[in-house]
């Protein structure tokens, strides 16, 4: 609806929905993907556990608003941060104490606090999927794992990266079983936070591999990667699934994420194949396939 002059539309008898009908096809080599909220359900309900938390802690500073604001205004700049590393938003945090006549603690502090919290609520799940209790697809984004191979299968280079601290990532990565598809690398958040960003892995492949814009492919469910995508020319599948259900869109994710510059937007990746064969047309150049 929103983008420019060009019609979206939906590929035949699917929920993939592409935005910008003119973007560059059939080019790809390497593909970037996001890990919480895009392969990986391990974390699903994180802004239940973030907004809240944000919200009493500025709720208890000298000046603030009601609540209900207060709520609004940390869902904006948490789910406007989301796809950076975790200590963006608290960062933001200590600037609307310091706003609302409060002395912050360090960033740090605010992060170890969230994470503590997120971690109850997520423990059962990392357990289960030790055990087995838990199968690793109840965990995965329907279609993710078929989805890796296809792309591997086509001879792309594969890379992970998340916002989440890289050693929790790589531990949830290696018991969901997609360690061994990202021949690219796993990458994620880090104690120095200035050390890596998505924007310096981007950068970093397309310097070390000489690649172009339209030859990076990348998906993802936050704000930044489709952002960062876009700023370096490639392109940007938003995935913008409803975690709960497994199935079918978050309309709200779905704007936010075509606000954001998505040129597809999915669901989750149970159309992969109608999806790969729409971004690797047989005939490249042609005319445009459905
Ligand atoms: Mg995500």
């Amino acid at each position: 609806m929103q983008s420019s002059q060009t019609q979206s539309y939906f590929l035949p008898g699917t929920e993939i929905e592409i935005i910008n009908p003119a973007l560059p096809r059939g080019q790809f080599r390497s593909v970037l993907f996001d890990f919480d909220g895009t392969l990986s359900l391990i974390r699903e309900g994180w802004p239940d556990v973030m907004i809240p938390m944000m919200v009493e802690i500025l709720a208890a500073q000298p000046t603030h608003e009601p609540e209900d604001q207060l709520y609004r205004l940390v869902e904006g700049f948490v789910m406007r941060l989301n796809g950076r590393q975790t200590i963006y938003q608290m960062i933001q945090l200590c600037e609307e104490i310091r706003q609302r006549g409060g002395t912050p603690e360090d960033p740090l502090v605010y992060k170890r606090m969230y994470y503590e919290r997120l971690n109850r609520r997520i423990a059962g799940r990392i357990e289960g999927l030790r055990s087995g209790r838990i199968a690793r697809e109840d965990m995965l984004l329907p279609g993710a794992i078929e989805l890796l191979e296809a792309l591997r299968r086509r001879g792309l280079t594969l890379y992970l990266a998340s916002g989440t601290d890289e050693p929790f990532m790589k531990e949830e990565a290696r018991l969901l079983g997609l360690t061994e598809y990202f021949n690219g690398g796993i990458f994620g958040a880090l104690d120095d936070y200035r050390r890596f960003s998505k924007q310096m892995l981007i950068a970093d492949m397309f310097r070390r591999h000489g690649l172009r814009g339209p030859q990076l492919l990348a998906f993802g469910d936050g704000f930044v990667e489709i952002e960062n995508t876009k700023e370096f020319g490639g392109v940007a599948i938003g995935v913008a699934s409803d975690e709960v259900r497994r199935c079918g869109i978050n309309q709200w994710k779905r704007d936010r994420l075509v606000r954001a510059g998505a040129d597809i937007i999915i669901p989750e990746y149970r159309q992969h194949a109608v999806l790969l064969e729409y971004l690797f047309p047989p005939d490249c150049g042609g005319a445009a396939t459905g």
